[in-house]
């Protein structure tokens, strides 16, 4: 089995054809098959080098790696369709010869006009067939006298063309609704229905697994395998993925590209999982599959027709899960850009990192995505007393538990750090014997003066956080520690500063 992943490279990779691309990725798995990249690059205005690199960089990122084609090289080269423009010159001379290509010389303006008709007239918007009866002395003569000539198939007359489609069963077309393709356009450009049949049958694909957006291109790619003389191959057109409101979708439903989702700190394995599921089901009521796992188990066959609605929630969902199994110190790399966007972090030493390592997993384990981490640190890493109290009410509820505060603050200028729960849960016990609070009217003010912020994150786990922080800090005053983490102030400072903070001059 030979499948094929053919992006044009005319943007960010969308998270439909990210799917087209995992599917091809899991039949050729599944099936010990090879997968080929090639690069759809014959739209010259919009293909771009940087889309071509970003599109490979989210495939990798997605673990879907490819056996042969751009990047890796293989038997039937080049990938590039740029690079195989004398591929489609000598076979187009084949069809030229046969009559079953001719030469068109129609204006765009003339196409224009006959499209506008027809759809008045409401017949269906295909070429009138103009230069379909010129005779080759005729085509020459005008090619001769300079006139630009594209090339066009001719599609036989009154042909029902059917093939059985491995997602939606059997298909049928009437050529009478197709029209005579472009096979080469007027600049020498090959068209993609003409390109894509010469590429899948050149380099041997046995399956086309694509979005169903190609199907109305299917039958006339059929036919042209016919004028060639070659076999198709096996179709599956997947359905496409929706938006919530069952229109394709696109940027006004939110983030569409692999980049977007990544950008955002979604994790490779949660897209990949979550894009499987999109009209496909491994059954037995499991949903969560790591890759090779759904290598195993899928089947092109049991892909759905109906479209699929992308669902933002249970991607997070799903995100969240491979996050609680993600390994700490690759959360924590992976958190490092985020923190760098606050300022809270420069290049992380090796101790930092190991900090980071124990810190994001505690604020990851209630995120839905990496970008959500920093929220969940700006206790350890932006500590402020004075915004704590900008507002009023957690003033007012301050002002009222200052016995409180001034009893932390003392207690913990007179003990050493509280590395862990116990250490914390004593300085606790003495505030609340100076204080006689306890429950909630203990609890909170010394969240907030430890934390600055009115909830969070137990205070157990926060606590011993903050002061492995601070310990890391050394208190040199620059704005980034050689740690290259930003400086950490104490539990003892802080409720010193929260006292101070409280306290009217
Ligand atoms: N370059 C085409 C696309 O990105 C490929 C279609 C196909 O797989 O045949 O839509």
């Amino acid at each position: 089995m030979r499948v094929r992943f053919a992006p044009s490279p005319t943007g960010q990779l969308h998270v439909g054809n990210a799917r087209t691309a995992l599917f091809n990725w899991l039949v050729a798995r599944g099936a010990g098959g090879t997968l080929v990249l090639r690069i759809e690059d014959t739209d010259v205005e919009r293909s771009t080098n940087e889309s071509e690199g970003a599109i490979i960089e989210d495939l990798q990122w997605m673990g879907l790696e490819w056996d042969e084609g751009v990047g890796k090289g293989g038997d039937h080269g080049p990938y590039r369709q740029s690079e195989r423009l004398h591929v489609y010159r000598a076979h187009i001379v084949e069809l030229l010869s046969r009559g079953q290509a001719y030469r068109c010389f129609c204006l765009p303006e003339q196409l224009e006009m006959d499209r506008h008709v027809a759809l008045r007239d409401r017949r269906p918007p295909k070429y009138a067939g103009r230069c379909r009866d010129l005779t080759p002395e005729q085509a020459r003569q005008r090619v001769k006298n300079g006139e630009p000539a594209a090339i066009r198939f001719r599609i036989p007359d009154d042909r029902e063309v059917v093939f059985h489609d491995i997602v939606r069963g059997e298909v049928r077309f009437n050529t009478e609704v197709l029209g005579d393709p472009v096979l080469v356009r007027s600049e020498g450009i090959p068209a993609y229905n003409y390109a894509v049949v010469i590429d899948d049958a050149l380099m041997e694909i046995t399956h086309v697994i694509r979005g169903e957006d190609h199907i109305s291109n299917t039958p006339r790619q059929i036919l042209l395998y016919e004028a060639f003389g070659w076999t198709p191959p096996t179709f599956a057109h997947v359905s496409l993925v929706m938006g919530p409101d069952h229109s394709p979708l696109s940027k006004r439903h939110g983030a569409t590209s692999v980049a977007e989702f990544r950008a955002r700190g979604y994790l490779p394995e949660a897209l990949t999982n979550y894009l499987a599921l999109i009209g496909w089901s491994p059954g037995e009521g499991r949903e969560i599959l790591p890759l090779d796992e759904l290598a195993r188990r899928f089947r092109l066959e049991d892909v759905g027709r109906s479209a699929g609605v992308f669902d933002v929630e249970k991607l997070a969902w799903m995100n969240r899960h491979y996050l609680k199994l993600a390994a700490p110190d690759r959360l924590a790399k992976l958190s490092v850009p985020y923190l760098k966007n606050e300022g809270w972090v420069a290049e992380p030493t090796a101790a930092a990192v190991d900090f980071l390592a124990v810190v994001v997993p505690l604020a990851a384990a209630s995120v839905d995505r990496l970008d959500q981490v920093p929220a969940r640190l700006r206790f350890l890493l932006d500590y402020s007393a004075a915004r704590a109290l900008e507002d009023p009410v957690v003033r007012a509820e301050a002002e009222t538990a200052r016995p409180v505060v001034a009893a932390l603050a003392e207690v913990l200028a007179n003990s050493g750090p509280l590395v862990d729960r116990e250490a914390f849960r004593a300085a606790v016990a003495r505030v609340r014997e100076r204080t006689g609070q306890r429950g909630k009217p203990l609890l909170y003010p010394i969240r907030l003066a430890l934390t600055g912020e009115p909830e969070g994150l137990e205070l157990d786990l926060a606590v011993p956080v903050i002061e492995r922080g601070a310990m890391l800090s050394r208190s040199d005053g620059r704005p980034l520690q050689s740690s290259g983490l930003r400086p950490i102030a104490s539990a003892a400072d802080r409720a010193a500063a929260f006292h101070r903070a409280l306290t009217p001059a």
